[in-house]
């Protein structure tokens, strides 16, 4: 399974999200990307895509909002789940199957991640026919698996720019001299220093919001690698199948960078 990173430049959110439930949803268009969404979102007034994931007719799984960040979603279900939502508007159409096995993988997976048991629809919590008469529920549920090795990739067309000001940092604190292109490669895995609990300065605060943004809290966003740093890397690590040991190396990374 591959979930793609997105670079949404979603606004001010709330923190605090605790996953104890999953509430799926479809977009209720027939055809529209994440960045789409994002935008009819913030035209509500809202910081950008109110969900977790979504996942496209042609299978593949984009991130959207962080899974400790707030959703906007399912009014009054916010603090505690995770929307993912299903592109297409399912009253009328009917799912491709490789998008219901993608989604019947992320569900699996998520479920296994957070320990949930519970997964809903957007029309159990509130009066809504949301993901459509036509969603194909029961077999989302009968369960899938996935693959564990999680690999969260880029976004292949568009250069990124967290890597972009990683790049940037690197070169001004003098560990690389590489060009600034928001691709991540070879040159800028070398540059990336070794980092551990104890540092300070803005390639700490990067990794911090790296990790924020996969669902990892670091308490905080500070520029300060302290314990709640130290607690996220070590999780990321055990993710990844790393030795947990808190220390951010080549082949942590490795993994933060997507290569
Ligand atoms: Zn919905």
């Amino acid at each position: 399974m591959n979930i793609v990173e997105t670079n949404l430049n979603l606004g001010q959110m709330s923190y605090g999200n605790n996953p104890q439930e999953i509430t799926v949803h479809h977009a209720e268009s027939s055809h529209c990307s994440i960045e789409d969404i994002n935008s009819w979102h913030k035209e509500n007034g809202w910081a950008g895509v109110g969900y977790h994931y979504f996942v496209r007719k042609d299978g593949s799984i984009y991130k959207g909002r962080p899974d400790n960040a707030i959703g906007a979603h399912c009014q009054g279900n916010n603090t505690n789940t995770l929307g993912v939502c299903f592109e297409g508007s399912y009253n009328t159409e009917t799912m491709p199957e490789v998008q219901l096995n993608a989604g019947k993988e992320l569900i699996t997976y998520l479920k296994d991640k957070y320990g949930i048991s519970c997964v809903s629809r957007h029309k159990d919590h509130m009066s809504t026919d949301c993901p459509g008469n036509n969603f194909p529920w029961n077999e989302l549920i009968s369960g899938g698996s996935y693959n564990p090795e999680v690999a969260v990739s880029s976004t292949q067309n568009n250069s990124d720019n967290w890597v972009s000001r990683l790049q940037e940092e690197c070169n001004v604190q003098g560990f690389s001299n590489q060009v600034v292109d928001g691709i991540p490669g070879p040159n800028t895995l070398n540059g990336c220093p070794t980092m551990r609990q104890g540092a300070q300065g803005n390639i700490t605060r990067l990794l911090q919001e790296k990790l924020v943004s996969l669902g990892f809290d670091t308490n905080g966003v500070d520029g300060i690698f302290g314990n709640g740093t130290d607690y996220a890397v070590r999780a990321f690590q055990g993710r990844c199948g790393l030795i947990a040991d808190g220390i951010v190396g080549p082949n942590t990374w490795t993994k933060l960078l997507g290569l």
